[in-house]
């Protein structure tokens, strides 16, 4: 059940992440379904509701994230934190390549799994807003 957050602290959440998904980069205008803060460690274990323990998500990301904070790494099979925008550099994590998010390291790739990355409708929603200059490919 989603907490009541503060229209300040949303607005901050969101502008803070430029109105990018802070787990998939999509843009809040090219959802179907609005973004909305996402409390990165979730509130049943232990999370805060304060600016730095949200990320700005979309629908989906939040929904396949649930209150999961880890998972099973299948190549180390160690058990991995999933990536926090708060604490964890996107682009050491994955790679953007032709619609995919491609994995770079254990945390790039429980969170992939986790939150879904490469369902084939959204690679093919990245390559056209790539195409067109709606979704950031360096
Ligand atoms: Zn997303």
């Amino acid at each position: 059940m989603p907490e009541y957050i503060h229209r300040s602290l949303r607005e901050l959440v969101r502008e803070r992440a430029n109105h990018l998904c802070e787990y998939c980069r999509l843009h809040k205008d090219d959802a179907i379904l609005g973004h909305q803060p996402d409390h990165i460690i979730a509130l049943k274990h232990g999370g805060q509701t304060d600016q730095t323990n949200l990320a700005w998500s979309c629908a989906l990301c939040n929904s396949f994230k649930g209150s999961d904070i880890s998972s099973i790494d299948p190549v180390t099979e160690n058990l991995t934190p999933l990536f926090s925008p708060r604490l964890d550099d996107w682009n050491e994590h994955f790679r953007y390549e032709a619609g995919s998010l491609i994995p770079l390291t254990p945390i790039g790739r429980v969170s992939e799994r986790i939150l879904n990355f490469n369902r084939s409708d959204l690679v093919q929603l990245r390559l056209v807003l790539s195409r067109i200059g709606r979704y950031p490919n360096e």
